[in-house]
């Protein structure tokens, strides 16, 4: 019997210390991850910047990891904005990305020294001018674009996907109106251009589209700008995903606009992306039980301690997973089964027709690259109390979320007697 380690420990330790089910994440995992970004995506001609897409896993201990690495930060809410304060994040490395900020959330923050807005909409931009004077604080404005171009595993779309609820497209009306309150005003400056075009991109040419596409609207300006390419780049869920190594993803990106640039003899300040699933996705893993398991006419099951609660993935996007029976690496995989969770959802699916060794109630079962949008997007239905988060590295391992308990469910509630 061989047994799954990660970070050097076998996962029945973790198990036993931490409970299941657990998010275990490699943090060298993480980190290589993060070198190879840095080692690919650099250029002669402009400054180059990564910043991580916090919406993916965020915790503090994730956001001192980024911040030790010297990426930047992508926040989307007041929410993940006190959560990088709390880490100390500097402030000057945040870049505050959403279609719909309150009023609320950019006071906050600009009144806590951020200076990155990556603006939507022409009224934001308004807003963010009001504020600007209001506050007398210089701010950075990107504009997120809608370039018409949407990505998707492998293959993309141009399209007449005109209507997205995000960006805007550049020749419009808005967006032209946008520009020039940013030009006339005193505190804010135009950054550059930012569009995201998909998730899980395998195929390049969809981003040299899009860069195409951005590097098309500097021809309109005297000074460089910056332009933001998203992120998006794929993993490895299963078998069938097959992303190219970062390294040489990123350097593709660099090359292609260096080159799309010296046709046009134009320049670019700073080149930047935002990866979040790509630096947390592959280094996470999920640990569950298996309690009991059943035979339908047509379905063996395995029962898990967890599922849609820790992992909504499957059930919103058909998301696709490998797993392993933690102690049985190496076994004969003979038995076709589903993964099925607790919840009282008949889609509370982990893994649909999957093939593992026979299993015995009490076995561990690893999820592989669960480390995206697991933990971010888990919720606490049927009252499922969520799990503990793990890093390990080098043998040792460290508790960076603790699990919830049943009292954890009740903060919040009161008994409403008291009226507004
Ligand atoms: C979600 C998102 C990202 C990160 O996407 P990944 O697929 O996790 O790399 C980056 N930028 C924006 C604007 C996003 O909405």
């Amino acid at each position: 019997m061989t047994e799954l380690m990660i970070g050097e420990i076998p996962v029945s330790q973790l198990a036993k210390k931490y409970q299941t089910p657990l998010y275990v994440y490699d943090e060298k995992k993480m980190e290589e991850t993060i070198k190879a970004f840095k080692r690919g995506f650099t250029s002669v001609h402009f400054q180059t910047k990564i910043l991580y897409a916090s919406k993916a896993f965020q915790t503090i201990e994730m956001l001192r990891l980024i911040d030790s690495q010297g990426l930047g930060l992508d926040v989307v809410s007041g929410g993940e904005i006190y959560t990088a304060l709390q880490a100390k994040f500097p402030v000057e490395n945040i870049y505050f990305h959403g279609n719909n900020k309150t009023v609320d959330e950019l006071r906050y923050a600009i009144e806590n020294g951020l200076s990155h807005f990556v603006a939507d909409n022409v009224m934001e931009v308004e807003v963010l001018e009001r504020l600007s004077r209001e506050y007398e604080q210089k701010l950075s404005i990107m504009l997120r674009l809608n370039v018409g171009i949407e990505a998707h595993t492998h293959e993309y779309i141009v399209t007449a996907h005109i209507d997205s609820k995000f960006g805007m497209l550049y020749e419009s009306e808005a967006c032209q109106q946008a520009i020039r309150c940013i030009q006339e005003s005193d505190y804010l400056s135009l950054e550059g251009f930012h569009a995201h075009i998909g998730s899980q991109i395998f195929d390049m040419t969809a981003w040299f589209a899009e860069i195409d596409q951005l590097v098309s609207y500097l021809q309109d300006f005297d000074q460089p700008l910056s332009l933001n390419l998203g992120g998006g780049f794929g993993i490895r869920y299963t078998t069938e995903d097959t992303p190219l190594p970062i390294e040489e993803a990123v350097e593709k990106l660099v090359s292609h606009t260096e080159e799309a640039l010296a046709k046009k003899k134009l320049s670019i300040k700073q080149l930047l992306i935002e990866p979040g699933r790509s630096i947390v996705g592959e280094a996470g893993t999920t640990l569950y039980t298996i309690g009991y398991i059943k035979e339908t006419p047509h379905q063996n099951y395995y029962f898990v301690d967890g599922g849609m609660t820790d992992n909504i993935r499957p059930a919103l996007y058909q998301a696709n997973y490998t797993c392993d029976l933690a102690k049985k690496l190496g076994e004969e995989k003979t038995v076709k089964v589903t993964i099925a969770g607790k919840m009282c959802e008949s889609g509370d699916v982990v893994i649909k027709n999957t093939f593992l060794p026979p299993a015995q109630t009490g076995d561990l079962l690893a999820v592989y690259a669960t480390g995206a949008y697991g933990y971010s997007m888990s919720s606490n239905y049927n009252r499922a109390l969520r799990p503990a988060v793990v890093f390990v590295k080098e043998g040792a391992s460290r508790l960076v979320v603790r699990r919830q308990e049943y009292a954890d469910l009740l903060r919040g509630e009161i008994n409403g007697t008291s009226q507004i």
